[in-house]
């Protein structure tokens, strides 16, 4: 019995630290049957259960040990529409393979690895349509093209519903295309995935602001019987210390987007981005970790990660930590800015941070962190990239009256995802605040399921 994962090969990081092709390089044929071996097929399935949209895993990893990959990919297709993108980017350790029986002793199955080899298999091998069912002249509108946005749209297209995506910006995939950066999800795959859901007739609207170009009233008065907020929360935090407004100080949102959907380290690029010598990105989760590797390849000498707390805290995928730490960017924990300093021009010339102690644990469940008296100091970079969070975007809510929202402008729902207000439902970070694809999709399946529970219901006047 093999009590590790099978490895999955990655690019050299001497190698990938100059270039933006994907990082993992996914499993071959003779890799996916060695770990999927190591599946015990076990009766009680805690790992189903743990994935926020039950994909049926002990099943679809028998069909890759029959090396029937076709079956293996209906059979995850059936809960999750967007595999090859979760089997890329799914916190998995902390989800399904948390819950693995083999994890007990030994690593867990590697299901993510899985999931993505039968996702990429398909893709190769398979070229079919999505076969879109009669519809069944009911009208829904999505708000936000993200994870959850799709993750519903496309089940509602394939009981037979008109599906309209509502998109902000130019291009579908919220995140997915605007965030997570080439190297860890490659553009081909979030285009095949949002592919399938257009052959299922789904209708996406592109540069569309709602709360400004159109609002509920509008959508109402257009025949659709349901809308789905899935708007995100992409508005960034910022840690109000002096010099945030100084020039070569980003959000990680407007960093990403210029780098992931702008292309902005390719030559001929319309939206330019900053050539750092030295970064500093405050922050310590997923987001971080993006921006810390999108610097390191545009080219700065020096990256800087500054955290807070210590290792043991930080948020983001120890993968992501790990593969940082190996393309050389320094982690400084237990470290907080404190304010920026610029030059005479208003460029910045460098962070002004203080060392920090641990203490008891906080309503987070993590041990605050303190700052040590006497202990700051400088470090010298020409960009500051604020990665602390970010939270909903108000556009939408304040255009709806009467929606009910909490003290972090989340949409309040019930378990499904309806809201204060009939036929509006919501779901993914726009309900939870920043969370994850999977919980994303998980909440825009919920919504659909509740959608068309509702609308299939005879009328009671
Ligand atoms: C850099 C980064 C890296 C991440 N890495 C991971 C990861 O590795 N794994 C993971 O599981 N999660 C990760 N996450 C979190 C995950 O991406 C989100 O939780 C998920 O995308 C939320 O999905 P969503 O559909 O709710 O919102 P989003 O993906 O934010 O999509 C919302 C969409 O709505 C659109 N929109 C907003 N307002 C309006 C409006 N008024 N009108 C019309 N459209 C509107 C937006 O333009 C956007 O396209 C990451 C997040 C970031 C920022």
């Amino acid at each position: 019995m093999q009590t590790h994962k099978t490895p999955m090969p990655e690019q050299p990081p001497q190698l990938r630290v100059r270039n933006f092709d994907e990082v993992a390089l996914g499993y071959t044929e003779e890799m996916a049957l060695q770990e999927a071996a190591r599946c015990l097929n076990c009766k009680t399935k805690p790992c189903v259960a743990a994935c926020p949209v039950n994909v049926h895993i002990p099943e679809f990893i028998q069909a890759v040990v029959d090396r029937d990959y076709e079956k293996a990919y209906h059979i995850i297709t059936e809960t999750n529409s967007m595999p090859a993108i979760c089997g890329r980017v799914c916190p998995q350790e902390t989800q399904c393979e948390a819950k693995c029986v083999l994890a007990a002793k030994h690593e867990p199955v590697a299901i993510g690895r899985l999931e993505r080899f039968v996702a990429d298999w398909y893709m190769k091998n398979i070229k079919d349509a999505v076969i879109a069912p009669s519809p069944n002249g009911k009208k829904v509108a999505t708000i936000g093209a993200g994870p959850s946005g799709l993750s519903c749209a496309y089940d509602l297209a394939i009981k037979g519903y008109d599906v309209t995506i509502f998109e902000a910006l130019h291009e579908a995939g919220g995140v997915l295309a605007y965030g997570i950066p080439e190297f860890r999800l490659p553009t081909w795959v979030i285009n095949y995935e949002i592919g399938r859901l257009l052959e299922l007739g789904v209708d996406i609207k592109c540069n569309v602001v709602i709360g400004r170009a159109l609002d509920m009233d509008d959508l109402f008065s257009r025949g659709f019987d349901a809308v789905y907020i899935a708007s995100g929360a992409g508005l960034p935090n910022f840690m109000n210390i002096e010099g945030e407004n100084l020039k070569g100080v980003y959000s990680a949102n407007e960093y990403l987007t210029r780098v992931n959907l702008m292309k902005s380290y390719q030559k001929d690029a319309g939206t330019p981005i900053r050539q750092s010598r030295a970064v500093a990105v405050v922050g310590g989760g997923n987001v971080a970790m993006d921006a810390v590797r999108c610097a390191k390849r545009l080219g700065a000498e020096t990256v800087y990660l500054i955290y807070r707390r210590s290792e043991e805290e930080m948020p983001a995928r120890l993968e992501e930590a790990h593969h940082a730490k190996e393309e050389g960017v320094i982690f400084r924990t237990l470290t907080n800015p404190i304010r920026i300093l610029g030059d005479e021009t208003g460029q910045v010339s460098a962070i002004e941070c203080v060392e920090m102690s641990l203490g008891e644990a906080d309503a987070s469940g993590r041990r605050s962190a303190h700052p040590k008296e006497g202990t700051e100091f400088l470090l010298p970079v020409d960009t500051v990239i604020m990665a602390i969070g970010t939270s909903p975007n108000p556009l939408v809510t304040r255009a709806i009256k009467d929606l009910e929202t909490n003290r972090h402008g989340c949409i309040v729902t019930d378990a499904g995802m309806q809201t204060s207000i009939r036929n509006i439902y919501a779901g993914g970070d726009a309900v939870k605040g920043a969370a994850t694809v999977i919980y994303a999709m998980g909440t825009g399946k919920i919504a659909a399921e509740s959608i068309h529970r509702s609308l299939s219901e005879p009328p009671t006047d």
